[in-house]
């Protein structure tokens, strides 16, 4: 069975886990801040806070702009829940701005259309691993004094060109802060985990405390407790405060042991990734109820760290339902996904902020027609022709 996304675990990872087990270390160890200086310096980015997940990263992402009781939040809502449900988490309102219709990525007009007084913050989705268009993104958001947070989950070390110029997903003047995910299905992962990155010194410290507890243990940090007598007037070595309150969003040392493997490998992930992706379109182009991925601008296309080969299909020019078609592949043992579920027509969202079908077409209509297909390094070249023959038959199978 072909699932429509997997790890890849070799021999060297497990190797840099078990020397990390044997280590003094399981957590707050240096494995961490070596992870977040090797990941700061693969996207180009000043500073980087790892964590127990990109969920984690979001809220804290929230937390550090300032976002609370009475902002709101706009995002794509092709995405998964977290990038949406981290300004619920604050009390300010997750609203959403509908998709561009091409890369099914968060439509600067639709944002602009939909901008209301008290967004103070935008979530950017890099769906599937394509940026959208960050330029124009941050242009609107910046000229209503908003913050941009960019969910770069699904396309960890990927990037896009703009003006002739190429920029990393993290490293690039249009997001003030960037979140990863390393959940295995992701392009790379420590089995859960989560990065935030900036460039801002004051986001990445707040960060930082927020991770663990608001607690601070360092002397020179340390505010006093503010007593000249009583218990708290003896000021010692032992000497801990809490400064804000904070959440435990730790990452262990074990997981930083296996990032920092899985990093080393990460262009080679990109690579085998891409390659797929050019079989699959190369393939897929002659279906004619079947659209491929389309990418924004042709010359960003070999800087994509693809997370997802989500292709749109025409089910009733096909003559099968979606559900018949998933079960037809699975037979034959291909696994697929339908990635998103557009988030405001999720329960929680209708009851809770009365969004209703017909708020964001473009992505409902997307969501009526997708598919992502298995995409991941490990498959090998008789897979990809494998998922290619099977799909391409769906038609004549019938
Ligand atoms: C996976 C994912 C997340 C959440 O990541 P976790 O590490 O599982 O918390 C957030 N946003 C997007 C777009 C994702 O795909």
């Amino acid at each position: 069975m072909l699932p429509y996304g997997k790890q890849t675990i070799d021999d060297d990872d497990i190797a840099a886990v078990v020397a990390a087990l044997k280590s003094d270390f399981l957590t707050c160890g240096p494995e961490i801040e070596a992870f977040e200086q090797e990941f700061a310096a693969l996207v180009g980015a000043k500073h980087a806070v790892a964590v127990c997940n990109a969920t984690a990263a979001l809220h804290l992402a929230i937390l550090v702009a300032d976002v609370g009781v009475g902002d709101r939040v706009i995002t794509s809502p092709n995405t998964f829940l977290s990038s949406a449900n981290c300004a619920a988490f604050v009390g300010a309102i997750p609203d959403f701005a509908d998709i561009n219709p091409t890369t099914y990525n968060l439509c600067a007009v639709a944002l602009e259309q939909n901008w209301q007084e008290d967004t103070k913050a935008v979530i950017a989705v890099a769906y599937a691993g394509q940026s959208p268009d960050m330029p124009e993104i941050a242009r609107v958001a910046r000229s209503h004094g908003a913050i941009v947070i960019e969910d770069g989950c699904h396309g960890t070390g990927g990037g896009f060109v703009h003006n002739a110029q190429s920029y990393k997903i993290g490293g690039h003047p249009w997001a003030d802060i960037t979140t990863f995910s390393f959940h295995p299905v992701k392009t790379m992962t420590t089995g859960e985990g989560g990065i935030l990155v900036t460039d801002n010194a004051e986001y990445a410290a707040k960060a930082r405390l927020l991770r663990g507890h608001g607690m601070v243990r360092d002397l020179d940090r340390l505010k006093g407790l503010g007593a000249d007598e009583g218990p708290l007037a003896e000021q010692g070595p032992w000497m801990y405060e809490m400064q804000e309150l904070g959440y435990n969003y730790r990452i262990t040392d074990i997981q930083c042991a296996l990032g920092r493997s899985q990093l080393r490998k990460l262009p080679s992930f990109i690579e085998r990734r891409q390659e797929i992706v050019a079989r699959y379109n190369e393939a897929f182009v002659a279906l004619p109820w079947l659209q491929c991925p389309q990418v924004l601008i042709e010359a960003s296309r070999s800087h994509i760290s693809w997370h997802l080969y989500s292709v749109q299909i025409d089910f009733e020019a096909l003559g099968k339902s979606r559900t018949e078609v998933m079960a037809e592949l699975r037979a034959q043992g291909v696994g697929t996904q339908v990635l998103y579920i557009p988030v405001h027509l999720q329960p929680w969202y209708r009851e809770t902020y009365g969004y209703e079908v017909g708020k964001c077409p473009n992505a409902e209509a997307y969501y009526a027609q997708a598919l992502s297909l298995p995409l991941y390094p490990k498959m090998t070249a008789a897979d990809v022709e494998k998922v290619i023959s099977i799909v391409s038959s769906l038609r004549a199978s019938e």
